[in-house]
């Protein structure tokens, strides 16, 4: 008989709405052992800053940690895309015993003199951090030579979580912003932050916004430019999506330069109308605004609507299991599946804080697994127990969502389907159809009564 146990360290990170007092450990160093679906603190800055197309992304490291993030988000661009090359010093074991802050300065003069970006990120990786290099000391020397801003980011993997990783890509931005003209931005001006442009989203939202008569003064992580963040200041306000990567430049931004944010999601209906209508309230001195928003979700809606009602009846009670880096996000899933007449079974993150979690508890129904940094045995004992129909994840979950012979949707990196706005909700739904539907899972062999004996002996424990 084969069981499929929790960690005991693990058990405060995991919650069972209703038979259980609340209290939910998280933002903390995953456990040793335990293969977390989480990614390390390079991997976090790296997917933070790779959006920005025109600049340099150099890693100094072993060639494993390029290759580990290489190509590692799907951000589209509309011109220059330095972006997807991914850069590595190679560091070998030469380097790791008489320091590479040579072989560092030779590649970053080099790919400069080739690529001519407008800036160079350069990204600390586990060993930088043990060998000691002074990454500091060359990226100055080097921006100084090359007259580009040469921005350190201090992500070496081991030193916190996937979250420390965000905050060292917002460290670096803040370097750039400030640096930039903005005489000319207009006084209904907003920044997207947090918005990674997967599928084109970023374009998307950027003309909803322009057609409600509000000016983008820059997308920072999405189809992003150097240029654009380096006059970023000059909006009025900052609208920030992933704000588990994102708050901590936002608020930076308050503390300089006095401007306020809010936080936003683009993904549902309800949602992406509220992120039109939060922002038109911030211009109560031009009604019209509102007016074009109410508008524009109206027709927006009516378009999209019918074709909803009918997956609605075809996917309408199915259960689905949501793990995703941001709470944030698990918190619009869950509306817009609810919207589709779906039962959220398992919802979780990589990166949720207190306050997040106490969200999605209220969120949930009772039963309703939650959990924080889980790893694949736990996601896929739950799946199990709960039955699930359909998974939501990333890359990390697509396997486990196949193994458990279950329908699955990238919410993630890979896809190249934009999910955000109303078009996205619709592709949402087609997608979530698609796949739960599929006359595929009646060959899986919980489902044809084939399954392997371990399987079918498979115990699962209570989890506390
Ligand atoms: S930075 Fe460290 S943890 Fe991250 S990929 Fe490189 S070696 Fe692995």
């Amino acid at each position: 008989m084969t069981t499929i146990p929790i960690l005991k360290e693990r058990e405060e990170q995991i919650y069972r709405k209703g038979s259980e007092p609340f209290n939910m450990q998280c933002e903390k160093h995953s456990l040793a052992g335990s293969v977390s679906q989480r990614a390390c603190v390079f991997c976090g800055s790296r997917v933070v800053l790779y959006p920005v197309a025109d600049a340099l992304h150099l890693i100094h490291g072993p060639i494993g940690c390029a290759a580990y993030t290489w190509d590692i988000r799907g951000a589209l661009s509309s011109g220059p895309e330095l972006h997807r090359l991914s850069f590595s010093t190679d560091l070998q074991e030469r380097d790791v015993i008489f320091g590479a802050e040579k072989k560092l300065y030779a590649a970053l003069t080099e790919l400069i003199e080739q690529y001519q970006p407008k800036a160079a990120f350069v990204y600390s990786t586990c060993i930088v951090g043990i060998i000691g290099d002074d990454v500091e000391a060359v990226c100055r020397k080097v921006g100084k030579e090359a007259g580009i801003p040469v921005l350190p980011v201090h992500s070496e993997g081991f030193k916190g979580t996937k979250k420390d990783g965000y905050k060292a890509a917002c460290d670096a931005l803040a370097q750039l912003i400030g640096t930039g003209e903005t005489a000319d931005i207009s006084p209904i001006s907003i920044n997207i932050m947090g918005e990674f442009n997967i599928g084109g989203e970023a374009w998307m939202i950027k003309d909803y916004y322009r057609k409600i008569g509000v000016d983008v003064v820059s997308i920072m992580t999405g189809d992003g430019r150097v240029a654009d963040i380096k006059r970023a200041h000059g909006a009025k306000l900052n609208v920030v999506q992933c704000s588990g990567s994102m708050t901590p430049l936002a608020e930076m931004m308050k503390e300089k330069y006095g401007i306020p944010f809010i936080r936003v999601s683009y993904f549902g209906i309800e949602d992406m109308a509220k992120a039109l209508y939060d922002v038109a309230e911030h211009f109560p001195d031009q009604p019209e605004i509102m007016e074009k928003a109410q508008e524009l979700v109206r027709s927006e809606v009516n378009r999209i609507y019918p074709e909803l009602v009918k997956i609605r009846e075809q996917v309408s009670g199915k259960r689905a299991a949501i793990y995703v880096g941001g709470a944030f996000k698990a918190f619009s899933l869950i509306k817009a599946l609810r919207n589709l007449g779906m039962e959220v079974v398992l919802a979780g993150s990589q990166t949720g804080n207190e306050k997040d979690y106490e969200i999605l508890r209220d969120m949930c129904n009772d039963g309703t697994v939650i959990l924080d940094d889980a790893n694949p045995l736990e996601l896929s004992k739950y799946i199990i127990e709960k039955n699930a129909d359909l998974f939501i994840g990333g890359v990390k979950e697509r396997p486990i969502a196949y193994k458990m012979g279950i329908g699955f949707c990238d919410h993630n990196h890979e896809r190249k389907t934009p999910l955000a706005g109303f078009e996205g909700m619709l592709n949402f739904a087609k997608e979530i159809f698609n796949t739960v539907t599929s006359p595929v899972w009646q060959f899986a062999p919980h489902r044809s009564g084939n399954e392997p004996e371990q399987l079918r002996n498979v115990v699962i424990q209570p989890s506390k």
